[in-house]
């Protein structure tokens, strides 16, 4: 008797682990996407109708990928990899190739990414040789115990990995090289250490200087939301500084429950505020609505801590916003209704 009952269980357990291995993924047809380029002093009067061009050719090319993804069914992960890879590899972009000087005069890139359905996250922070940093966070957050690694260990790590490598040659801009002499020269008049205070540090990091870190956050067709974000952090950074953008929490978040965040702007504004998270946890434990929430933050919030910058985010029901309170951002985004925006200014 209990043999026949063991058996009958057996088959039952048999059954039901061939039946879960079949059963398809429940498939959300809104699928959507958002993407960023980097918010700050981005005016239309600086900026030429060719180069305007070139942004948004390059921000739609980004978007496109990433779309096929996830119209193709691949997961939100994937379409973030997918997208950041091609800004990465722009000159356009402060991320991967157009990656600002530090203050010695190289180039550090921080990257982190967020999967939304296992709330497991990766990131890398002051790598100087990977080609493409967004794909050594994955790595960390796929195949090891860590969330975060820096410098030479992720580096190393980035090798077991088979990531791409680039040497100093490939990261090397002269438009970026230009802009990292101004703002030395400017430092030689407005010491960054003011001791009367009058010089608040977001104006000399931040001011009339283009910035570029780059984003993208996705809802795939399996409802998962997952968020990335991708950097050269601030031209003219100092002792191994460290930005949001790695920051799981400040610079990206991402939760099936909530959102998925990208944050931009002055980072460490948006560490003291863990702006990312902020979002997400003002849906969760608030209520608010995507809109509302990023709104607070983004408007509020920094604003009157006189912090520049913005975000994409987008919600499980494909529901997308992009708040900014600088001059400009670039950001776009693509919705599986066929509805797709790439904006630049306020
Ligand atoms: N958030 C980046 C950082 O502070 C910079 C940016 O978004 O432009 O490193």
């Amino acid at each position: 008797m209990t043999k026949n009952i063991s058996f009958i269980f057996l088959i039952l357990f048999i059954q039901n682990s061939v039946f879960s291995q079949q059963k398809p993924q429940k498939q959300n047809v809104n699928f959507a996407l958002a993407i960023h380029g980097g918010a700050g002093t981005i005016l239309k009067k600086n900026m030429t109708p060719e180069l305007e061009k070139e942004y948004t050719d390059k921000l739609n090319e980004a978007l496109q990928k990433g779309y096929d993804t996830l119209s193709k069914g691949g997961s939100s992960l994937d379409a973030v990899i997918v997208s950041i890879k091609i800004l990465e590899d722009s000159p356009l972009f402060n991320a991967g190739k157009g990656s600002v000087f530090t203050a010695d005069g190289k180039n550090e890139m921080d990257a982190s990414i967020m999967d939304g359905k296992t709330l497991m996250a990766g990131s890398v922070a002051g790598v100087r040789k990977i080609k493409n940093p967004i794909t050594a966070a994955r790595c960390v957050m796929e195949k090891s115990q860590h969330v975060m690694m820096v410098g030479n260990g992720a580096e190393q790590f980035a090798v077991q990995c088979k990531c791409d490598f680039a040497d100093s040659a490939y990261f090397f801009d002269q438009k970026r090289w230009n802009q990292f002499q101004k703002i030395k020269e400017k430092e030689l008049n407005k010491p960054v250490l003011d001791t009367t205070g009058s010089i608040k540090p977001s104006e000399v990091f931040f001011k009339d200087e283009k910035f570029g870190t780059v984003g993208l956050v996705a809802l795939d067709k399996y409802g998962n939301l997952a968020a990335g974000t991708s950097t050269g952090g601030m031209t003219n950074k100092k002792y191994g500084r460290v930005g949001d953008s790695p920051i799981i929490g400040a610079g990206t978040y991402a939760n099936n429950k909530t959102c998925a965040v990208s944050c931009t702007g002055h980072g460490e504004f948006f560490i003291r505020s863990v702006v990312a998270y902020d979002v997400s946890a003002l849906m969760e434990y608030k209520g608010l609505s995507l809109a509302d929430a990023a709104n607070e933050v983004i408007m509020k919030k920094l604003v009157s801590l006189g912090a520049e910058g913005g975000l994409i985010a987008i919600d499980a029901k494909g529901n997308i916003t992009m708040p900014f309170n600088s001059a400009g951002m670039y950001r776009g985004y693509m919705k599986s209704d066929g509805k797709k925006e790439i904006l630049i200014y306020r």
